[in-house]
């Protein structure tokens, strides 16, 4: 059980308050991380379906959220203080998030603005193993 002397538990933010942090977020978070891989790639690579690069990408972001220790409550990437991305990831994926970040706002307009929220969220504490 939670021992709340030494894990008080955090108050939950304004933010949380009104989107709950829901099972549904790292699906969430998969679908718009490939849509916007692909928008960037349509635009600065291929044209088409997803290049070699850009899928390779797409699959290490996929395998980190998968083992990131938040589970669904993960917060920002660029908020984590875990950062388990190697830095040339980190910049590969930055480009992408810049360029597709406003084009996600006309394109996915739904999956855009649940992501400029998850985006808003701090890490929550770690539980000890
Ligand atoms: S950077 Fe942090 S929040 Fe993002 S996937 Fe890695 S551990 Fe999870
Ligand atoms: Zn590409």
């Amino acid at each position: 059980m939670h021992d709340a002397a030494n894990h008080p538990k955090p108050r939950p933010t304004l933010l949380d308050r009104i989107f709950p942090r829901t099972p549904k977020r790292l699906a969430r978070e998969r679908r718009t991380i490939e849509s916007m891989i692909r928008l960037y790639c349509q635009h600065e690579h291929c044209g088409s379906d997803l290049c070699q690069e850009c899928a390779e990408l797409r699959d290490f972001a996929f395998l980190r959220l998968t083992k990131c220790p938040y589970g669904e409550a993960k917060p920002a990437c660029a908020k984590c203080p875990i950062h388990c991305y190697k830095p040339e990831r980190r910049e590969q994926i930055r480009k992408v998030m810049r360029f597709a970040g406003p084009r996600m706002l006309l394109r996915h307009p739904v999956l855009a603005i649940r992501h400029l929220i998850d985006d808003r969220k701090e890490a929550p504490p770690l539980k000890k193993k």
